[in-house]
C-alpha cells in the first residue's frame, strides 16, 4: 500500500468537473446514463481548514466504508436507490498508471441532479446543537424534551437540514420547511423520510460494532428521467458523520471524536487551530490514520489490506 499521501488528483484521460475540499469528480464518456468518477484524495480538514499534509490510505478508507454502506443500506432501507455503481473506473478509459494511482479511492457513481441541501440527522444533543438546546430547548428549532444532558441520545433522530454552501462558504441551518421550499414539496417528504431511515439503520449497525454515530450528513439527488431519488456522495463515513467509541461514552460531557481528536488537540495546544497550510508531525499523521483504520474494520469487520486484496 502506498505510503504517501495522495492530496491532489489529475488524470489526463478525464476531464475534472470539480474539486471539493476532499473529492474529485471526472466526467466519464456516455454509457446510457450520464455517470462520473468520484475519486477520494487523502486530503483532511479540521475546524473547516484543509491541511497541507494529507493522511496515507485515508480517501481508500472512505470508498471502501461508503461502498460498504451502499451494500449494508440497499438491503436495510426499503427502496432505498443509491448512486454507486462499482468500485473504480470503468475499464479502459484511464491510463494503467491512473488506474493504480486510483485503486480503492475511486467509484464509478450514476451522474445526478443534486438538491442544494445536506439532509442532517441528528440522533444525540451535541455541538450546536447542545448550544441551542441549553438556551431554548430546541434544536434547530424543533422542540425537545426537558432534562436532557449534554450528548444524551434524542428519543428519537432528527431531520435537521442546512443549506448547500459553496465551496469556501458556511452552510445555514434551516427548518424542514424550508429544505421544502428549496428542494419542492415532491420531494421533500421522501428525502426526510429516507434520511431518517438511512441515519437509523446505519447508527444500529455501527453501535453492534463499537461506534456512536451521533450525526451525520446525507445528499441526494435525482435522476430528472424517471424522478426517482438517489443516495449520493460519500455515505456514513467518519468525515460526513460525528464518530464516537461505545466503550467511552458517557452523558452530561463532550465526547472525542473517533477519528480526528488526535489532530484536533494537537492543532488547538500548537495555537494552530483554523490556521492555513499547516503540516502535521508523522506522529498526527500516523496516530489519524490508525483511529481511520479503526473506523473501517470495526465497520467492515475486514481488514483493510483485506479490503484491498478483494479489488485486485
Ligand atoms: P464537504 O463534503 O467537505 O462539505 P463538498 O461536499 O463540497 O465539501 P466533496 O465532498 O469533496 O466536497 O465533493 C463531493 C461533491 O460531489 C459534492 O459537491 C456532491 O454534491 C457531489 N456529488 C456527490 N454525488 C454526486 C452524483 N452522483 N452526481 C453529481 N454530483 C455528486
Ligand atoms: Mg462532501
Amino acid at each position: 500500500m502506498a505510503s504517501d499521501p495522495i492530496t491532489s488528483i489529475n488524470l489526463t484521460s478525464l476531464p475534472k468537473v470539480s474539486q471539493g475540499k476532499v473529492r474529485d469528480l471526472f466526467s466519464l464518456p456516455e454509457d446510457e446514463k450520464p455517470r462520473l468518477l468520484f475519486v477520494t484524495s487523502d486530503r483532511i480538514s479540521a475546524y473547516d481548514v484543509i491541511l497541507k499534509s494529507g493522511i496515507p490510505s485515508k480517501g481508500i478508507i472512505l470508498t471502501l466504508l461508503s461502498a460498504k454502506w451502499f451494500e449494508v443500506l440497499s438491503s436495510r432501507v426499503p427502496g432505498l436507490k443509491h448512486h454507486f455503481l462499482h468500485l473504480g473506473p470503468p475499464s479502459g478509459v484511464v491510463t494503467p498508471d491512473e488506474a493504480q494511482m486510483l485503486q480503492g479511492r475511486s467509484m464509478t457513481v450514476r451522474r445526478l441532479k443534486i438538491f442544494p441541501i445536506e439532509a442532517i440527522v441528528r440522533g444525540y444533543v451535541t455541538g450546536s446543537g447542545w448550544a441551542e438546546y441549553e438556551k431554548n430547548q430546541t434544536i434547530h428549532g424543533l422542540p425537545q424534551p426537558s432534562g436532557l444532558a449534554r450528548c444524551e441520545r434524542l428519543p428519537e433522530p432528527i431531520y435537521t437540514p442546512s443549506t448547500k454552501a459553496e465551496l469556501g462558504e458556511k452552510d445555514i441551518n434551516i427548518s424542514p420547511d424550508e429544505a421544502r421550499k428549496i428542494v419542492g414539496d415532491k420531494y421533500a417528504s421522501r428525502i426526510e423520510e429516507l434520511a431518517l431511515a438511512c441515519y437509523k439503520a446505519g447508527a444500529a449497525y455501527a453501535e453492534e460494532r463499537g461506534i456512536i454515530i451521533a450525526d451525520t450528513k446525507f445528499e441526494f439527488g435525482v435522476d430528472e428521467e424517471t424522478d426517482e431519488i438517489y443516495l449520493v456522495d460519500e455515505v456514513l463515513t467518519p468525515d460526513s458523520s460525528r464518530f464516537w467509541s461505545k466503550a467511552d461514552y458517557q452523558v452530561g460531557r463532550e465526547q472525542d471524536s473517533f477519528d480526528k481528536q488526535v489532530l484536533r488537540n494537537w492543532l488547538v495546544d500548537n495555537g494552530l487551530k483554523g490556521k492555513p497550510d499547516v503540516e502535521m508531525p508523522p506522529e498526527v499523521v500516523n496516530k489519524t490514520k490508525a483511529r481511520y483504520t479503526e473506523v473501517y474494520e470495526r465497520l467492515t469487520g475486514s481488514t483493510l489490506e483485506e479490503g484491498l486484496a478483494k479489488l485486485a
